[in-house]
Parts: C-alpha cells; sequence; structure tokens
C-alpha cells in the first residue's frame, strides 16, 4: 500500500524521536516476550541506508532477528533492482499484539517512509514466512502515480515480490507458479469493467494490475529474444530518477522502460488495458509458458512448451 505525502514533519518527529542509534540490553530468543524501550539501528544495503526504529513493546525476536529480516528483504529487493532503489529509507516498526506482521504502508515522504506492525509472540520463522515488508519495499522503486492510477503501483509490487523472494531462496518457483495460477484471475475485468485506471475495486487494483506486469514481463522477453525482462524496465525507470518521492504520468513510466529496452511494451499495454476492459486468456499462456498445475496444486513444468525459455529468464536471477 502506497500513500502520498500526507505526513508533516510533526508527525515524523512523533515517530522518530531519536535520531541517533540508543543502546539498549541485548536478548536471547526465550519465546517469551521482553518489553524494550524505543531503539533505532542504521542498516546498511546495497546502493542505500536503512533506518530501523523498533517502537516500544513487547518482543519476542531479538532486534538482531529483525535487522536480519531487514536485510533479507532489502536483499530479494536488490535481488530485482541491482540495487536498493532509495539512498535512505525509514522503516518504523510498531509493536502489536498477536504473532504476525501486518498494517504494512509505504509513504511518498524524502526520505521515504515505511511503517509496519511486527507481532509481540512473533517469531523468525514469522519473519520468514513475511511477504509484506519486501512487498513495501519493492514500492520505493516506483513513482507515486495519480490515485486512479493505483493499479500500476499496487500491481508492481504484487507481481514482483514473490519473484524476489524466489530469487533470493525464501520460496520455491513452484510455489510462486502456483501463486500466480490461482489469484491472476482474480484481476480479471468483470461485468460493467471500464479498464484498470476506471475501476477500482481491490481484485482489479492488486491482481489487475499484476496481470498487466506478467503480461509486459512475458512480452519484454518474447520481444527481445529473452535479453531483457520486467527488472530492466524497473531498473530504467528508477535509473531515470523514477521512485516514490517523484510524482509521474503513468505514460512517463511506460515510456522510460521502453525507450531504455528499445521496445514499444509497456506504453502499448497501458493504452490497451488503463481505459478498456481486457481479458487475458491466462490457460493460452500457462500452456505456452509450460506451466502445469494439477487439481491437488502440484505444479510441473513442460519444458517443450513454445515459451519455456520465456519462463526460465522470469525465473532466473538476472
Ligand atoms: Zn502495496
Amino acid at each position: 500500500m502506497v500513500l502520498r505525502s500526507v505526513l508533516t514533519s510533526f508527525f515524523l518527529l512523533f515517530l522518530f524521536p531519536f535520531p541517533a542509534a540508543l543502546s539498549h540490553p541485548s536478548k536471547t530468543n526465550t519465546r517469551n516476550p521482553v518489553h524494550l524501550a524505543a531503539r533505532s539501528y542504521d542498516v546498511p544495503v546495497k546502493g542505500g541506508m536503512v533506518r530501523v526504529r523498533l517502537a516500544e513493546g513487547d518482543y519476542v525476536l531479538s532486534d538482531e532477528e529483525v535487522l536480519d529480516w531487514v536485510r533479507r528483504c532489502a536483499l530479494a529487493v536488490n535481488s530485482y533492482y541491482g540495487e536498493f532503489p532509495v539512498k535512505r529509507l525509514n522503516l518504523n516498526i510498531r509493536n502489536g499484539r498477536g504473532n504476525s506482521v501486518r498494517g504494512g504502508v509505504t509513504y511518498q515522504y524524502q526520505p521515504p517512509f515505511i511503517n509496519i506492525m511486527v507481532g509481540a509472540f512473533a517469531t523468525p520463522e514469522t519473519l520468514l514466512d513475511d511477504w509484506v515488508l519486501t512487498h513495501e519495499m519493492t514500492h520505493l522503486g516506483f513513482p507515486t502515480v495519480d490515485d486512479n492510477h493505483d493499479w500500476m503501483e499496487e500491481g508492481m509490487a504484487t507481481y514482483i515480490e514473490p519473484w524476489e523472494r524466489m530469487r533470493v531462496g525464501i520460496q520455491s518457483r513452484e510455489d510462486v507458479w502456483r501463486e500466480l495460477v490461482t489469484n491472476l484471475p482474480k484481476g480479471q475485468p468483470g461485468n460493467g469493467d471500464q479498464g484498470l485506471s476506471n475501476t477500482k475495486t481491490w481484485g482489479r487494483t492488486y491482481w489487475g494490475g499484476a496481470l498487466f506486469y506478467f503480461v509486459a514481463d512475458v512480452e519484454i522477453r518474447k520481444q527481445s529474444r529473452n535479453k531483457y525482462g520486467l527488472e530492466d524496465a524497473m531498473r530504467a525507470i528508477v535509473a531515470k530518477g523514477g521512485t516514490i518521492p517523484y510524482d509521474w504520468e503513468p505514460i512517463q513510466i511506460c515510456e522510460a522502460a521502453d525507450k531504455t529496452l528499445g521496445l514499444h511494451v509497456m506504453t502499448k499495454l497501458y493504452q490497451q488495458m488503463s481505459s478498456k476492459p481486457v481479458e487475458v486468456d491466462l490457460n493460452a499462456m500457462w500452456k505456452q509458458l509450460g506451466v502445469v498445475v494439477d487439481g491437488n496444486g502440484q505444479v510441473s513444468f513442460n519444458d517443450r512448451a513454445p515459451l519455456a525459455a520465456v519462463r526460465r529468464g522470469i525465473e532466473k536471477k538476472s
């Protein structure tokens, strides 16, 4: 989720009352929550620095386990973008009840700001399973668009995050394909749909947007004979300054990618899918890519499928 620049400096001061790292007693992961005061750390990642502020509260997790999670999510994002999309990120970790990670929001601010909640009973396993922080960090590597085009922001983070986590070994390629086969149909246009930019439902925003980027990924690879993929489009946009603090027009984003890659994929797809309902023949795409999911959810691959090389390109770390 992305919010435009609604934060005042007062609010930021409230969230970041201690600009320097605070010392605090180390603790072991006993599985019994320990009450800790607010503290903050500067975590270097390739291409940038993340200032992590942990709110006062009860934690089963040690700070080092939380920081490992932050590093792992940044590594996942970097596997797609080459390096962290922004030089600085302020990451505020709230403390809550329960054992989950939830409520992630990325704010369009300079430097960008992510707010996320970690439950008092969350464990290292919770953090390994978590996709939310990777999703939020992926938002950093994309400009902010007008609310009508939320699908451009949410779709890209929804489609890219699973590949990022696959590329750093957190989940298998089978898991990612199964998820796409299961969820992409939720993004197809329904009755009365008027295109992605005019239909603000959850399904069209997240999975309809993901559908756009999935088709773009396949098309970029087909047309470039697998020389480029969606990650090259994303890197091109970031290289031209298209990161979350900046407002861009959708067409400007598509052109930045297309021009760098010497293709006409994203602009054309945007023109087709933004203002008209476009049903994507997903069954035909799975067949062409050689992705087979049986009735039990078991995934297998057909390496003789016409676009099997494109499928492997999507999976591959570049
Ligand atoms: Zn999001």
